[in-house]
Order: structure tokens, then sequence, then C-alpha cells
């Protein structure tokens, strides 16, 4: 029998932190300027990483996204992506990464054996990308991204997260860019999760208005009719150029949600608005047996009953999740920690 939660909704990936670290301050993500860090002695080891998502293997998993914080920061990344890419059950292995380091670490992770890769892309502005990051890195990951098409990562994906007033004059242009790099872009809606502190409803291009915008500059746009669980929806320029959007925002789509998420200290979350996790690294470390593990992590995923972003649109005078004093605390509540 299929595993499934509460509401229907079966296991089917996992996306794996492998850290906490950053070499960005994205201003929807990490705007403060000091952070509580996960302590150096909790974070997996490979090879927990590798027993954990066996687990998730065995109940349904078949889909695999590494993240963070940034995950090239990682050291010796490739070789986790080796031992991941062998396993006979992973039909997909993917990378999210914000592209700084992509440029030289490309070609190993390729030849690891990953699949495909998601480079997080804001502005084509190297002085606003300065403003947006506190970082003067816009170069480093442009050479990234066409370092990446050279190694032959074909199925490649850019995510830009659309902010009022911070980028959205530049859809046109980023939609122009994904193209030329024959890459499918996809606009993420501003979410008030984690470490969004200075959220605010105005600042969100909704997915019907970056359409209007997207439609006014390339003519009519066509819904791409899909089934899937992946979060973005699809839709056709005139020309035939793909796009996607990710209204987690304006229109969640927490029924196909069919995500769990480990967090590199072995948290195992359901949704990116949970307030507490499961512990896996304790009675891994502890000596568990796989039978009593697999267990626990059945018994989360079949209790589940979130609908963490469809419930944040009842909620009136809204505005940032998880007040700042409270994520100076617990690290866990951090995008950078639970890998977005
Ligand atoms: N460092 C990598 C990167 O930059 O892609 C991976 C980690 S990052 C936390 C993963 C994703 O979370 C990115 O695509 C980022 O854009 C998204 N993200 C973080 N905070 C967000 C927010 N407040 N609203 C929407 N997306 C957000």
């Amino acid at each position: 029998m299929p595993l499934s939660d509460m509401h229907g909704r079966p296991l089917g990936s996992l996306r794996l932190s492998v850290t906490d670290r950053c070499n960005l301050r994205c201003h929807y993500c990490m705007p403060e300027d000091e952070y509580l860090w996960l302590p150096r002695e909790d974070v997996l080891t490979f090879e927990e990483i590798s027993r954990l998502a066996d687990l998730f293997g065995e109940l349904g998993v078949d889909r695999l996204r590494l993240t963070g914080g940034e995950p090239l920061l990682r050291r010796d990344l490739p070789s986790l992506i080796a031992a991941l890419a062998e396993k006979p059950w992973v039909r997909d292995l993917a990378l999210t990464t914000n592209g700084v380091l992509l440029a030289d670490a490309v070609g190993d992770l390729k030849r690891a054996g990953l699949g495909r890769l998601t480079v997080s892309l804001d502005t084509l502005q190297p002085e606003r990308f300065k403003q947006l990051t506190r970082f003067d890195a816009l170069d480093d990951v442009l050479a990234g991204i066409d370092a990446a098409r050279s190694a032959g990562f074909s199925d490649l994906k850019l995510d830009t997260v659309v902010t009022r007033g911070a980028n959205d004059d530049e859809l046109v242009l980023l939609v122009d860019y994904a193209r030329s790099v024959q890459a499918e872009i996809r606009f993420i809606e501003y979410m008030d999760v984690g470490g969004a502190t200075a959220w605010r409803p105005d600042l969100v291009v909704s997915r019907r208005e970056m359409l209007e915008r997207l439609s006014d500059r390339f003519g009519q746009i066509e819904a791409i009719d899909e089934t899937s669980t992946a979060p973005a929806a699809r839709f056709r320029l005139p020309d035939g150029l793909t796009f996607g959007i990710i209204s987690s925002t304006t229109q969640p789509f927490c029924r196909t949600c069919d995500r769990a998420r480990l967090t590199a200290d072995g948290i195992l979350l359901l949704c990116l608005y949970a307030q507490h996790g499961t512990d896996l690294r304790r009675p891994l470390r502890a000596g568990a047996s796989r039978e009593t593990l697999l267990n626990l992590v059945r018994a989360v995923w079949a209790g589940r009953a979130d609908r963490g972003a469809e419930e944040r649109l009842g909620v009136r005078e809204r505005g940032a999740y998880i007040p700042v004093t409270v994520l100076r605390r617990d690290a866990h509540l951090e995008m950078h920690t639970r890998g977005g």
C-alpha cells in the first residue's frame, strides 16, 4: 500500500538540506545581521544522510533535491551526490544553488551523477544584486549558469523570487535571459516564511499580476495543462518558450504537496510553515534499528494534516510569519535551515 497522509497525499519527494550556512544574504531569506547556526556536531555526516534517505526511498520517495543554506558550501558534496545517484530508487536527483560557486563545481557535480540543476537568480543588474544579497557576485552566478550549460545540464531551471520595488521591473528581461541560456525560468511569489522578516502583503507580486505584465510584452500566454506535483504552474509564450510561476502566497498548492524536508541536522519537517519537526538524528545516533526509524517516518507522514500556505490565506492583517525574536532562538524556523 503506498503511504498517504491524512489528506491522501503520497510521500514522493525529499528535500535534503546539507548545510544551514550561506554565502549570500538575500533580503527575503537572511536579512538579519546575525544568525544562530546549527551546532557543527549536529550536522549529519554523508553516511547518516544516505541512511536516512534510504528510509524515505522505502516509503515511496523517488525524487531528491539537495539544498541549504548554500549546498555548494558543503565540503566534498560530489561524494554525497555519487552515493545518492547510485541508489536504485532515486529517479531524479537535483540541486538548488545560488550559483556563486557553481562554475568551479559543476564538472564534479555532473561526473558525480547529479541529474538537474536549479539556480536562483533575482536580477541581472550587478549593483542591484549587491544590494539584494549583500555580495558583489552576479558575474560569478552568470558564469556558473554558462558553465552548467557547457557541462551538459540541459534541464536547467532559474528561480526568481519577485518582490515589488526590488526586482519586479525585470520580469521580461529575465525571461529573455532564460531564453538566451536555454533555461526555464520560474517566478516565485514572495512568501512570509521563516527569515522573511520584512514581508508585507503589498510587496507580493501575484501570479495574476506577473501574467498580466508578461502578456503585455509577449502577447497571449497559454497555461500548460499538466498534472504534476511540481510547485510551479507552467505557461507558454506565443513563441513557444515556457516558464513557471510558483504562487505559494496567492494560490497555494498544498493539496498536491508530496514533499518532506530534512534539515542538515536531521530534523524532519513537512511544511515550510511547520513550527515543529521530528528529530531523526537522535534515534539514528542512539542506534535505532532501520525498522524503528522506518516506523517513525511512516507514522509522521501518515499523521500529516498540514496545509500551511492555504491556512495563511485566511489570516487577516498578515505580516511576517515568525517574529524575529523567536527566529533568534530557534534556527530550525529559518528558511535557510529548512531549505526553501
Ligand atoms: N542557496 C540556495 C539558493 O539560493 O537557491 C538554496 C537554498 S534557498 C533557501 C532555496 C529557495 O528558497 C530559493 O529558491 C529561494 O529563492 C527560496 N526562498 C527563500 N526565502 C524565500 C521567500 N521569503 N519567499 C520565496 N522564496 C524564498
